[in-house]
This record gives C-alpha cells, sequence and structure tokens, in this order.
C-alpha cells in the first residue's frame, strides 16, 4: 500500500509565522539541496555535486540553531557536522523532530504545530553513499516543486489503475520483474509479443487479459533509454555507473554491497537497452522485489494468494486451507517507528475482511527493534510485523493447525 503524508497548514500571520517560515524555508533549501545532489551524480558520476541549495541550508539551519538552542553541548553536536557530507549523515538521516529537538521550549512551542515535523529522514546513508527518500521527495511535492520522479511514478500508478484489476497485477509484476529491456525485450513487449520475455511464474491467468496497446503505452511511460556504459545492478537489476571509483545505484542499500573490483566484473548492460525512470523504479519496482519474494514463498506452500487485490487494498491475500486469510504488506524500508505508527492508523485487515494483517519487513531489521514494534502493537490484535522468514514459519505452523 502507498504511504503519504499531509500538506503544510497555511501560515496565519501572526508573529510566530517568522520563526515557522525561516525553518520551513531551511527545511526546503536542503531537502531541494539534497535531491539536485543526488542528480548530479546521476547525470555526471565524475563530477563532485556542488550544490549551492545544500550549502546555503546548512548555513541557515546552523544559524536558527545557534539561535534557539538551548545550551552549548547542542551547539557543539550540530558543529560536528556542518560539512556537507557531515551534515547529510548527522542530520538528513533523522526525523525531522529531532532536528529541533535541542532548541529552547519557546522555539519549539513556535513551530510546534507544523506538519513537516512529522517526517522521517529525507536520506539514507550506506558507505560513503546516500540516496534521499520518499519523505524527503513528498515534503518537496507538498511545497510547491514538482519532481520528476514523483510525476513519472503517479503516471504509471495511474494507468496500472485504471486499466483494471488484471491489467494491474500483470503490469506491476511486469514493471518489478523488468527493471531494465532490452532493445529486443522492448520491442516485443511493445507488440504484446510476451512469449519472447521470460515466462512469469507467478501468472495466474491475467495476462490472458492484456490488451496489447495498453502494453506498448506502459512501456513507453515506464522505460527509458539507458544512458552508454552501464553496469547491471547486482541487487535490484537496474542500473550501476560509476562516481569517481565508486559503484553507484539509485539505492544506498545497493551501492554498499559492490566495490570497484567487483563493479568491473558485472555485466554490461547492453547498448540500446531501456530502463525503468528512476521515480519508478524506486517507488514501484524496489520495493515489488519483496512483495514478489512473499508470492513465491507463497506459491512454493501451494496456498492460493492474491497479489495487490483490490487495487492494492494490500499486497497479498493469503488463503490458508481453514479459510484463515492473511493480508501482508511488505514494507522494503528500515524506518519501523513510522511503520508502527503507520499501522496504528491502518485498517487493512477490516479492508480486506482478513483474519490477519501481516506487515512484512526486511530481514536485516534487528531483532529486538521488532520485538519492541510488536509490543507496541499488542493493543491492536491481528496486526504484527514480521520478517518474511517469520510469516513463511507462521504459515507452516497455521498450515499444521488447519
Ligand atoms: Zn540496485
Amino acid at each position: 500500500m502507498h504511504d503519504g503524508a499531509q500538506g503544510e497548514p497555511a501560515s496565519n500571520g501572526c508573529e510566530s509565522t517568522q520563526l515557522r517560515n525561516q525553518f520551513l524555508e531551511t527545511v526546503f533549501l536542503i531537502a531541494a539541496g539534497l535531491r539536485k545532489r543526488e542528480e548530479l551524480f546521476a547525470a555526471n558520476p565524475r563530477r563532485y555535486p556542488y550544490c549551492n541549495e545544500l550549502r546555503l541550508g546548512i548555513q541557515r539551519f546552523a544559524a536558527l540553531h545557534a539561535q534557539h538552542a538551548e545550551d552549548n553541548q547542542a551547539l557543539r553536536n550540530l558543529l560536528d557536522g556542518l560539512s556537507e557530507s557531515g551534515f547529510i549523515r548527522t542530520w538528513c538521516t533523522r526525523d525531522l523532530s529531532t532536528w529541533i529537538e535541542q532548541w529552547t521550549p519557546a522555539a519549539r512551542e513556535e513551530l510546534g504545530n507544523l506538519e513537516c515535523l512529522e517526517l522521517g529522514p529525507f536520506a539514507e546513508v550506506g558507505g560513503s553513499f546516500f540516496n534521499i527518500t520518499g519523505d524527503c521527495l513528498e515534503f518537496l511535492r507538498l511545497n510547491g516543486n514538482g519532481n520528476t520522479d514523483d510525476f513519472h511514478e503517479n503516471r504509471v500508478y495511474s494507468m496500472l489503475r485504471d486499466a483494471g484489476q488484471a491489467a494491474y497485477v500483470f503490469g506491476r509484476k511486469f514493471l518489478i520483474l523488468h527493471p531494465t529491456l532490452s532493445w529486443e525485450e522492448r520491442t516485443a513487449a511493445a507488440h504484446a509479443n510476451l512469449a519472447v520475455l521470460e515466462v512469469d511464474q507467478l501468472d495466474q491467468g491475467e495476462v490472458a487479459h492484456i490488451d496489447g496497446a495498453w502494453v506498448q503505452e506502459l512501456v513507453d511511460t515506464a522505460y527509458e533509454r539507458a544512458p552508454l556504459g552501464l553496469k547491471v545492478c547486482p541487487v535490484c537489476g537496474w542500473t550501476m555507473s560509476l562516481h569517481g571509483l565508486r559503484p553507484m545505484c539509485l539505492d544506498a542499500r545497493c551501492t554498499v554491497r559492490v566495490d570497484a573490483d567487483e563493479y568491473e566484473n558485472l555485466p554490461d548492460v547492453p547498448p540500446n537497452s531501456y530502463r525503468l525512470r528512476r521515480g519508478v523504479m524506486r517507488f514501484i519496482a524496489k520495493p515489488g522485489i519483496l512483495e514478489l519474494q512473499i508470492a513465491h514463498k507463497v506459491q512454493a506452500f501451494g496456498l492460493p494468494f492474491e497479489l495487490w487485490p483490490l487495487l492494492d487494498t494490500c499486497d497479498i491475500l493469503i488463503t490458508l486451507p481453514g479459510g484463515h486469510t492473511i493480508a501482508v504488506d511488505a514494507k522494503d524500508h528500515h524506518d519501523i517507528d513510522r511503520l508502527v505508527r503507520s499501522i496504528e492508523s491502518d485498517d487493512m485487515r477490516e479492508a480486506m475482511a482478513a483474519s490477519e494483517a501481516i506487515y512484512v519487513v526486511p530481514a536485516d531489521t534487528p531483532p529486538p527493534r521488532r520485538r519492541a514494534a510488536n509490543r507496541r502493537l499488542a493493543h491492536k490484535p491481528g496486526y504484527s510485523i514480521k520478517t518474511l522468514r517469520e510469516l513463511t514459519q507462521h504459515l507452516k505452523t497455521e498450515m499444521g493447525d488447519a
């Protein structure tokens, strides 16, 4: 399912709007700077992504922090992270509310109900790389700066939704299974000659309902020509390029897994290939890898399942032999506190009329954090957080009981 954040309230003209406006402007400069820096990396990985907005945003934040921080320790904490990369690592990887937690009560009260303070981190750092998050893009979008990644993601989502359930399932799976297309594959897909493509093991008959012209339009909308000289990312299947000596994908979690020597040995992206546009890869295909892993596990048990039922009310609905049903959502990120908050106001189990709702998190989410999160969900019976391995174990147990 898709997460969303709220818009900023309009300023109300009282005295305290000054600090609010200064803070919002500063956050905007930082968010826009992070995005520009990431775009500069992508456009020319060999050049240092010098970025005025980020520099300026950091300076303004330092000035506000110096003015409103409660004590010297807070200032020292800031000074430790004033270089661009230090700032990204120290500040941008934390919830926005923590940026002001060392400010005076008066200053915090003035900012109190700014909705951007609900946002999670703006960047994820892996090794010496960073990638901006959906929250960063959401903040920019809500603050009037349209973003091409969001634009492409939204266009593809509305194409999928408008086409109905069978096409939705076919199309979303197609994008997850094909982060890149060779020229031959793209030509075949554009002629709805799907037999040329790798067999989709999860097909449950939806391919029979697909209109060729629609597939062609989907491919045109979702893909772009891949630049020359790229390698195939061994983690997500998208493209990797070198920044100086460092290989980069659009997700920091891919980037940390490949070093310069390994990069040399990766397969080349063939000339004339196409790849998913960044926003489609980032928001649809990359999180979808975990969704399909879950579906493959369920299929291996021989259990009936539906992918993205009711146009994505959950990711997978599993039916056990005794009629027990489980609505599953895959959450391919590590912000487990935010996940708990979103589950608290979620009604996935009720919306799917399912016996249970399970949110699957990445395998490397630390067990103590998962246990703590499940304790916090104790007041919401039928809702839990599990890894794929725990879900698998749970299915085995439930099948044994049935
Ligand atoms: Zn990757």
